[in-house]
């Protein structure tokens, strides 16, 4: 999905939602953050707690799959030198977005980044892969889509698929606008899975 919560201005891409994620965790940024980077060469991947780091293994293993399938099934290359920052909370987590606590990740087209919430969370959820790959194929996509194209495209490459409603009767515009500032996160569950629901059908409003 396609938003417009700014950081420094620039357009920010946003994974799915943590429909269950339950309470925001209390903020609490007093003490900064060490933050560890792992590289492979094509992704930077930083760690800023050692339970964090303890998933490295798996998270590199989601991040070459998915730019292997996105190169050999889809023709789309990700830029080189990707960080993924994974955050150790909300705190972190929302001063670095300004996402609200219920998006699971964030990707930075300009900066080639991506930002993702509490790992153990998205875990629990099983949302973990499905995130990282929703936001890798943010990188990856054609300059030129319109933002229902590119985040129906998104999901669908993560595997996920939405619980809420489809708008029925929206035009493109219409969609789009909802996309680009959703006033609610209900309105931003529907709008994404009305996006998916015309990339599946391959709808041209
Ligand atoms: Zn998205």
């Amino acid at each position: 999905m396609s938003s417009s919560f700014a950081r420094a201005g620039r357009v920010l891409l946003l994974a799915g939602l943590l429909v269950s994620l339950g309470t925001p965790s209390r903020v609490h940024a007093e003490v900064p953050l060490v933050w560890s980077r792992a590289q492979d060469g094509t992704f930077s991947v930083l760690t800023a707690s050692p339970g964090d780091a303890s998933h490295l293994y798996q998270i590199f293993e989601i991040l070459q799959r998915a730019r292997r399938e996105l190169s050999d099934r889809w023709q789309l290359e990700l830029p080189m030198g990707i960080a993924v920052l994974i955050h150790p909370d909300l705190a972190s987590y929302t001063a670095s977005t300004a996402a609200p606590w219920y998006v699971a990740g964030v990707a930075d087209r300009a900066e080639e980044q991506i930002d993702i919430q509490r790992i153990r969370i998205l875990i629990e959820r099983n949302t973990l892969e499905k995130t990282l790959r929703h936001e890798l194929f943010h990188l990856a996509q054609p300059d030129d889509w319109p933002r229902w194209r590119a985040e129906g495209s998104a999901m669908r490459f993560a595997g996920e698929i939405p619980s809420a409603a489809p708008y029925l009767q929206l035009t493109e515009a219409e969609l789009e606008a909802m996309l680009a500032a959703p006033s609610s996160r209900d309105q931003l569950a529907r709008a994404n899975a009305t996006a998916y629901w015309w990339v599946v059908r391959e709808r041209v409003p």
